[in-house]
C-alpha cells in the first residue's frame, strides 16, 4: 500500500528535496497535498508533475491564479491557514513533511501532531516556539515524530531507540551538536560589521532557503537547534555541547558514559535525513552520493566563539530562562533576519535587536497556543519598533 504524503512548504529547498526522494520511490508514496506561500508558477508545475489531491496556497489571490492554472486536472485548490491544517490532519494522510519556514509552520504541524500522523519535522521554529505544547500534542495524538534537521536526524540515529525520561537512563552523557561555523567562521568583528546580505547568503556547505542561511551565518541556526534538541531528546542545556566542524561530514554525535561517541556521517545533502524519515524504519536510496572519505581527508573541530556570534549565547540563555523566552527569541530573530535581508539593519544588529526585545518583554510560563501566538505577535511588533527607532 503506498503512503500518502502532505508536503507543507513544497516549493522550498526541503520541499523540493522531499519530492526528489519521493519520485525515486513512486511505488511507495503518493503525494496527497502540496502547499506554498504564494509562488504560483512553481506550485503549478509541481502539481502538474505530482498530481496531488489538494494544492494549498496561503495567499488567497495566489490560490485563485493557481486554480485557473489547474483547471481540468484532478487537483483541488484551497487557500489559507485552516486549509494548511486540514491537509495536515486529513484522514487519508500518512506522512506530513513540515517544511514551512518560520513560526508560520507551527499550526499546521500542530494539526498533524493532534491527528497522529508521522511528522517529518524540518520546521525547527515549531519546537523553538512551542516545544512543550508540540511534544505534548505528539504524545497525546499518538504521532510519530522524526527529525529532519540533519543534526537531529543524526542524533536520532545514534540515540537509544526509546524516548528517554532522562538521558542518563540510556547511558547518554552528552549530545555533541555539530555546526559548520558558517561563511564567517574566521571573520573579525570589523569584517562582521560590514557583512552584506549577498555574502551571508553564500553558505560554504549547504544549499538552503534564505532565512536558515542567514541563521547559519549568525549561528542563530545552531542556537535554535540547541532548543530543538532540548525538546526532541529531553536534554537539559548543560548536556548539549556545540562543536564547530567546518567540513559538515559528521552531522552530530552522542557521547555515552562508557566513553563511546557515536556519530552519523554523510555528505551534506538533506535527502539523507528526508529518505530516512520517509522510509523509517527501512532505509531508502535518496540519490545521495557515497561519502568519499579520501576526498574528505580530515575532520576538524573547534569551540564556537559566542563573543563574535552572540546569537548562540542568546539562544542558550533563552532556553535556560524557559517559558515564553524562546518564542520571543524566535520572533525577534525572524524580524531581524528579514530586516537584514532587506538592507534595513546591519549583520551585527541582528543579535542587538534580539537581545533588546528579549530584555524588554516579560517572560511567562507557557500555558496555551493562543498565548504563544500573542507573544509572537508582540515580539514582532517590539522588534519592528526597535528597527524603526534605529533607522531614525
Ligand atoms: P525555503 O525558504 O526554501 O522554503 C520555505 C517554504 O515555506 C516555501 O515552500 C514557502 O512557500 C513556504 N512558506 C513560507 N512562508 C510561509 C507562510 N507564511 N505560510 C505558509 N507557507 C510558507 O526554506 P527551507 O530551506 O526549505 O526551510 C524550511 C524549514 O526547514 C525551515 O524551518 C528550516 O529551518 C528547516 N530546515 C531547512 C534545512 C535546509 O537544508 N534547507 C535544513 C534543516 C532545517
Ligand atoms: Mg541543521
Amino acid at each position: 500500500m503506498p503512503k500518502y504524503v502532505t508536503i507543507l512548504g513544497a516549493t522550498g529547498t526541503i520541499g523540493l528535496n522531499t519530492l526528489d526522494v519521493i519520485s525515486r520511490h513512486a511505488e511507495q508514496f503518493r503525494v496527497f497535498a502540496l502547499t506554498a506561500h504564494s509562488r504560483v508558477d512553481e506550485l503549478a508545475a509541481l502539481c502538474l508533475k505530482f498530481k496531488p489531491r489538494f494544492a494549498v496556497m496561503l495567499d488567497e489571490t495566489a490560490a485563485e491564479k493557481l486554480h485557473l492554472r489547474l483547471q481540468g486536472t484532478d487537483t483541488t485548490v484551497l487557500s489559507g491557514l485552516a486549509a494548511l491544517e486540514d491537509v495536515s490532519a486529513h484522514a487519508e494522510v500518512d506522512i506530513v513533511m513540515a517544511a514551512i519556514v518560520g513560526a508560520a509552520g507551527l499550526k499546521p504541524a500542530m494539526a498533524a501532531a493532534h491527528a497522529g500522523k508521522r511528522i517529518l519535522l524540518a520546521n525547527k521554529e515549531t519546537l523553538v516556539m512551542a516545544g512543550s505544547l508540540f511534544m505534548h500534542a505528539v504524545e497525546q495524538g499518538g504521532a510519530t515524530l522524526l527529525p529532519i534537521d540533519s543534526e537531529h536526524n543524526a542524533i536520532f540515529q545514534v540515540m537509544p531507540p526509546q524516548r528517554l525520561a532522562h538521558l542518563e537512563d540510556g547511558g547518554v552523557r552528552r549530545i555533541l551538536l555539530t555546526a559548520s561555523g558558517g561563511p564567517f567562521r574566521k571573520a573579525s568583528n570589523a569584517e562582521l560589521l560590514a557583512v552584506t546580505p549577498a555574502q551571508a547568503l553564500n553558505h560554504p556547505n549547504w544549499v538552503m532557503g534564505p532565512k536558515i542561511t542567514i541563521d547559519s551565518a549568525t549561528l542563530m541556526n545552531k542556537g535554535l537547534e540547541v532548543i530543538e534538541a532540548h525538546w526532541l531528546f529531553n536534554a537539559p542545556a548543560e548536556k548539549i555541547e556545540v562543536v564547530v566542524h567546518p567540513q559538515s561530514v559528521i552531522h552530530s554525535m552522542v557521547e555515552y558514559v562508557d566513553g563511546s561517541v557515536l556519530a552519523q556521517m554523510g555528505n551534506p545533502d538533506m535527502r539523507t535525513p528526508i529518505a530516512y524519515g520517509l522510509g523509517y524504519p527501512q532505509r531508502l536510496d535518496g540519490g545521495v552520493a557515497a561519502l568519499d572519505l579520501f576526498k574528505v581527508a580530515r575532520l576538524d573541530f573547534e569551540l564556537p566563539d559566542t563573543a563574535r556570534f552572540p546569537c548562540l549565547r542568546l539562544a542558550f540563555d533563552a532556553l535556560k530562562q524557559g517559558g515564553t523566552a524562546p518564542a520571543i527569541l524566535n520572533a525577534a530573530n525572524e524580524v531581524a533576519v528579514d530586516a537584514f535581508l532587506n538592507g534595513n539593519i546591519g549583520f551585527l544588529d541582528i543579535p542587538r535587536l534580539i537581545e533588546s526585545v528579549l530584555g524588554s518583554m516579560k517572560i511567562e510560563p507557557v500555558n496555551s497556543l493562543e498565548q504563544l501566538v500573542a507573544v509572537d505577535e508582540l515580539a514582532r511588533a517590539t522588534a519592528t519598533e526597535w528597527r524603526q527607532l534605529e533607522a531614525c
